[in-house]
């Protein structure tokens, strides 16, 4: 893909080196500032200042420091966290996936007149979402929740070596694919589908999670279509790439990898031919009136 030196999504909230929900940082809550000058310069505050100074003088602290401790901590400094330091391959990760989501921004803002962007997390590890927290064995989810993606950079190096579809397309395919669950958040079809959760069985259940799945790779095959239009990000080789990439991700592949038995009615997300071949339809058409995966039949 010819992706550098484009546009980089700010709707990127990197908690890489961060555990859990995220650091405190220290320092003065900027909205504190302003009924702490207005005290200092009342009759109240200057009385306050000149015990300060004479309990300073008597006691030999310097009276600077001690109002530095008494706002920022012991150290009489701010704390600030330094930012997190990643491998230059790890933050050409974080830029690429960047760029990826201001392509998603850019095409489905123009297809569809109620988007709105979501939020990608980075983190390491784990990470705390409007959905629970997950580690990163979870892989890539989105949280209709908190409207967020979370993304551990890690997930592409096991794409790469334990299911063989290396690729920054395949990268983009992932990405493009959570972007595809924010869209079925905002038409409403993945709260339809989360209301049947409680009312099936879960053989039934899983039938429309497959739909559910296989229209966000529609989705993705979507955006890659009108991403091209509008970029020519993509180079020869990049399509096979996201299409090994749904091959290698489907669940009947799956299943023969981890137990080498293949049982239809667990799948959550399709079968390796299914899961291709949706992502194909959207990308050779680019129409999102081609993507009904729930009227679909066959699927
Ligand atoms: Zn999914």
């Amino acid at each position: 893909m010819k992706w550098q030196g484009r546009r980089k999504s700010s709707n990127v909230d990197d908690r890489r080196g961060m555990s859990g929900p995220g650091r405190s940082r220290g320092g003065i809550n900027p909205l504190l500032l302003g009924p702490l000058i207005r005290l200092l310069f009342s009759k109240t505050g200057l009385i306050i200042v000149g015990i300060f100074l004479v309990f300073s003088f008597a006691t030999g602290n310097n009276p600077l420091s001690l109002i530095g401790n008494l706002f920022f901590g012991s150290s009489g400094q701010a704390v600030s966290s330094a930012p997190y330091q990643g491998t230059e391959e790890e933050n050409e990760l974080a830029d690429f996936s960047a760029t990826i989501l201001a392509s998603t921004e850019d095409v489905w803002n123009q297809l569809l007149p109620d988007y709105r962007d979501p939020t990608l997390v980075l983190f390491t590890n784990s990470v705390a979402s409007a959905c629970g927290s997950a580690s990163s064995a979870t892989g890539p989810f989105y949280c209709p929740g908190d409207e967020k993606l979370y993304l551990d950079l890690s997930f592409f190096y096991e794409m790469e070596k334990q299911l063989n579809a290396p690729g920054d397309f395949a990268q983009a395919y992932v990405i493009a694919h959570e972007v595809g669950h924010h869209i079925q958040k905002i038409t409403g079809i993945s709260d339809k589908v989360q209301r049947l959760r409680g009312q099936l069985s879960k053989t039934e259940y899983n039938k429309y999670s497959v739909r559910l799945e296989l229209q966000a790779d529609f989705l993705a095959g979507v955006w890659a279509h009108h991403s091209q239009q509008m970029t020519q990000m993509m180079e020869t080789g990049d399509l096979e790439e996201a299409l090994n990439a749904a091959n290698a991700i489907g669940d009947d592949r799956l299943q023969r990898q981890s137990s080498g038995r293949v049982v239809p009615d667990s799948f959550t997300h399709g079968t390796s031919e299914q899961r291709m071949r949706w992502f194909k339809k959207g990308f050779e058409t680019g129409d999102l009136s081609q993507g009904d995966t729930f009227s679909a039949n066959p699927l």
